[in-house]
């Protein structure tokens, strides 16, 4: 399948589409592709170890021409990465609904998958690969910003200055870590078995240096802790073996985290495989591979407990890294939490999420533009402001201009109304594609990440996934996605997506008010009913109606 040929979303206002609309979507479908957004585009591969935009060249190419051609009535099918049919609908229903890696519960672990996926009959769609709303690495900075924050708050006296922080993987989200940890003025050292990825994140400046050994990192790493000032390292080699031996070395780790590709034993180098011959040796023994790989997971994981037993702040970063050690017969796995139950719920009961919009004129002057208006809509969120201060500073686009922020109920809504005024009036030159990441407030279920250790035992519950994918679909979004398996793998998740194009119009004024309402509201009416009482006096503020509550 792999094809060496360049795929970049068209900029300005010259359409290929019949409307914005659809002209949209393709834009973001292309953009997930972009070299420069994608991890390895000539597979189709746009983040996440295998996630993809479409399942071949060919539903590539019949997409395309799909999206060209559709009018402003119609709404295109996708199922797992193919277009299947083209329906008339009505011009409030979605262009475009989306389906991907869904799989019968008996049936949804990666064996079966695998063994459909060589049949060509469906694809991994992670979150945003399939459901095109990937905007690089910056869609994950901002989370994994908060997250570190939020560990910075709980244990350091609200900054990482004078620590150190290991984690490993420098792929499309793991790429994000050093420059959230820098951000919140710590030191970082992230281990990558693949050079071209370290190369990457340097150019793309979300990485400093690159050690040539342990010796110089760890040395590099003391001094600019001592100093207390910023620094992130990247350092070749295989976590599994580079974190045992930094915990016997007693090394001064203060923070322990992990964002290799472990949701997919194929996508973890085992100790004992060389690089160049993993994705070979995988191909040709997926079960043995498998073995090998949580085997190792298992000894990452036990090198991260022992951390913890040395007094270290360590969480999962939502890899399930824990869950493939236990397969690999390591029984602690578990004895440290995931971050979404150690820091984020808090922000999910207030509806907030990772909010991300694209310039579809390709314009940074465009985003600039929405940089301004968020920072005029909330003047008093000074962390907010900090942020998008930082991001303009030190975040590179990748591909289309975008941004993103984490908003909650109502701020979602109103950013939403000033994007759309400002398309209308021309000061934002071309229409904005405004969506999110599924990992977010009301859109997932995940039972080792957003959904863990929910307050009823309600973890595994995927009902509410489907209803907000449904509501979103009701309520006027432009695309809308369901997927399973995502950043957790086959068998451990359902979520799903919205994107919802701000093109200047009255009809999408009224569109983007009840989607950017009733998203983050099925986050509040989902913790709510786990019995959060935050999230209770947030729907009281927000006048959002939960008929258990009433009478
Ligand atoms: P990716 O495949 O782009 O990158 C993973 C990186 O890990 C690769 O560069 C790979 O070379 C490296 N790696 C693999 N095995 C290694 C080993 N043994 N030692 C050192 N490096 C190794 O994936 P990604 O998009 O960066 O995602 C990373 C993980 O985070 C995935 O499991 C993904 O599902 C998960 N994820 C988490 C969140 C979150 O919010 N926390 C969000 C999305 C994805």
């Amino acid at each position: 399948m792999s094809n060496p040929r360049t795929v970049r979303a068209a900029r300005g206002l010259t359409l290929s589409a019949k409307g914005w609309q659809q002209e949209a979507a393709l834009r973001m479908f292309h953009n997930n592709l972009d070299p420069e957004v994608a991890e390895h585009p000539e597979d189709l591969v746009v983040y996440g170890g295998t996630g993809r935009a479409a399942r071949d060249w060919r539903s590539f190419d019949r997409i395309t021409a799909s999206l060209r051609d559709l009018e402003g009535d119609e709404t295109l099918l996708v199922q797992s990465g193919r277009p299947v049919g083209i329906m008339r609908t009505h011009e409030w229903a979605p262009r475009v609904l989306l389906a991907n890696s869904n799989l019968v519960g008996d049936w949804a672990n990666w064996p079966e998958f695998r063994r459909l996926e060589a049949e060509g009959l469906t694809m991994y769609g992670q979150m945003t690969a399939g459901s095109w709303i990937y905007i690089g690495t910056q869609g994950i900075l901002q989370g994994t910003y908060e997250t570190f924050a939020a560990v910075a708050a709980k244990k350091f006296g609200g900054t990482l200055a004078g620590t150190i922080t290991l984690t490993a993987g420098l792929g499309g989200m793991g790429g994000a870590q050093p420059l959230a940890v820098t951000m919140n003025d710590g030191v970082a050292i992230v281990v990558e078995c693949d050079g071209s990825r370290i190369d990457r994140r340097i150019e793309h400046r979300y990485l400093d240096v690159r050690a040539d050994s342990l010796d110089e990192a760890l040395d590099l790493a003391v001094r600019a802790r001592d100093e207390r000032r910023p620094l992130s390292i990247g350092v070749l080699g295989n976590a599994a073996e580079v974190f045992p031996e930094l915990l016997s070395r007693g090394a001064p780790i203060d923070v322990v985290t992990d964002q290799t590709s472990a949701h997919d034993p194929l996508a973890y180098l085992p100790v004992g495989v060389f690089f160049e011959d993993w994705k070979a040796l995988a191909a040709a023994k997926p079960e043995e591979f498998t073995v090998r790989a949580r085997e190792s997971m298992a000894a990452h994981v036990e090198a991260m407990v022992g951390f913890l037993d040395a007094g270290a702040e360590v969480f999962d970063y939502g890899n399930s890294i824990r869950d493939e050690a236990r397969e690999g017969g390591f029984t602690r796995a578990f004895d440290f939490p995931g971050f979404v139950p150690a820091y984020i719920r808090p922000l999910f009961c207030e509806g907030k999420g990772p909010f991300r919009w694209a310039a579809l004129s390709g314009d940074p002057a465009d985003i600039a533009r929405t940089d301004d208006a968020i920072l005029d809509l909330f003047p008093d969120n000074e962390h907010l402001a900090r942020w998008i201060r930082m991001a303009r500073e030190r975040v590179a686009f990748q591909g289309l201009p975008a941004r993103i922020c984490w908003l909650g109920q109502g701020e979602r809504a109103a950013a939403g109304q000033r994007f759309n005024e400002l398309v209308a009036s021309g000061e934002i030159t071309a229409p904005l594609a405004i969506g999110r990441d599924h990992l977010d407030t009301g859109s997932v279920a995940s039972p080792y990440r957003e959904t863990e250790g929910m307050k009823d035992g309600s973890d595994a519950i995927a009902d509410w996934p489907l209803l907000n994918a449904l509501v979103n679909t009701s309520s006027g979004a432009s695309w809308v996605s369901i997927h399973h398996g995502g950043g957790v793998g086959m068998g451990r998740s359902i979520h799903a997506g919205q994107v919802s194009v701000a093109d200047g119009t009255e009809l999408a004024a009224a569109k983007l008010q009840r989607v950017l309402t009733n998203d983050p509201a099925m986050g509040v009416i989902r913790h709510v009913d786990a019995g959060y009482e935050e999230a209770e006096r947030v729907a009281d503020a927000h006048g959002i109606r939960v008929p258990m509550k009433e009478g």
